[in-house]
């Protein structure tokens, strides 16, 4: 390591305040986790737009939490294979998870139920799942996709859109739960809020194709797959070649695709034939409820 460099007094008085800002930033993170106004996921959140709880270390964290101090929290980072030198911003997505679910605050709530809805393109995944928004406190998770949004869609209610380098951007970060290609685009879902709202005790709905599907199943073996079948063959492809959003070309390339998709549903914990969405909305209610836990 060189010599270090020689600072002007401007210079480091200037350092000297930020060091005093961060360390004042901290030790306010510090009284709030203190007195469980926030939780461990919730300083993951802050970190990614503060600096200086980015950079703070991950021992001094957990050494904040109630019932820790020094010896426990060195303890269970030994336990969970973090090295006692590791910052927040140094911790994999992994790791993350490890700490979230050992700092789980005892809410008293049953956690929720993950039902995955998912077969093939066209039909009526997201007609049942806006249905079941409406009818059900179900959370149903808002995905991020790379595609143009139709006339009729709204950010942030049928989706997040993003651009390629934004979709690229979570992805690094760790910030899906699952993502796939489909159809020449991106979509993902947002692990964070489906986190929060299943230890919240909210059952969550995800309305994702067929592969994302299989990767949520791979990462929460907890989660009930539900694939969704037509009544009837020609149903399906009428549905897809009526959409009017989509282009011709379009709509030939997603009917090759249903017909693969058709061939998954043996994967899936669940089979529900879409002949009335009022039926398929109380079938997936009752499944959430049958197998809660
Ligand atoms: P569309 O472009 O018609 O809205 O959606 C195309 C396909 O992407 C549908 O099968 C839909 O279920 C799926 N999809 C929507 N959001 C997600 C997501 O977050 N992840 C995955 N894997 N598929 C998604």
């Amino acid at each position: 390591m060189g010599a270090p460099p020689q600072l002007t007094p401007e210079e480091r008085a200037r350092a000297l305040a930020k060091a005093k800002l961060s360390r004042q930033v901290r030790a306010a993170l510090k009284l709030r986790i203190k007195s469980m106004e926030i939780s461990i996921a919730q300083v993951f959140d802050i970190a990614t737009s503060d600096e200086a709880i980015a950079k703070m270390r991950v021992l001094e964290l957990i050494e904040s939490i109630p019932g820790m101090g020094k010896v426990r929290a060195k303890a269970v980072m030994e336990r969970l294979n973090i090295s006692p030198t590791r910052r927040v911003q140094g911790l994999g997505r992994h790791q993350m998870d490890l700490l979230i679910e050992e700092f789980v605050a005892p809410s008293g709530k049953e956690k929720g139920k993950l039902v995955v809805l998912s077969g093939p393109g066209g039909v009526g995944k997201s007609t049942v799942a806006k249905a079941l928004k409406i009818s059900s406190p179900f959370f149903v998770s808002v995905s991020a996709t790379t595609r143009s949004p139709r006339f009729n869609e709204v950010e942030g209610i049928d989706y997040h859109f993003y651009s390629h380098d934004e979709f690229d951007g979570a992805i690094s970060r760790g910030e899906f739960l699952e993502w796939a290609e489909f159809a020449g685009n991106r979509y993902g879902t947002p692990r964070r809020a489906v986190e929060d709202a299943l230890r919240d005790g909210q059952n969550v709905l995800l309305e994702i194709e067929i592969t994302g599907a299989k990767q949520v199943k791979e990462k929460m073996n907890e989660a009930l797959l539900v694939f969704l079948e037509p009544p009837t063959w020609e149903e399906l492809v009428s549905r897809l070649e009526g959409r009017g959003t989509d282009s011709a070309e379009r709509r030939a390339a997603r009917l090759a695709l249903a017909q693969e998709e058709m061939a998954a549903a043996s994967f899936f914990d669940k089979v529900v034939v879409n002949t009335e969405v009022e039926k398929v909305v109380a079938t997936l209610i009752e499944f959430a409820s049958a197998h809660r836990g």
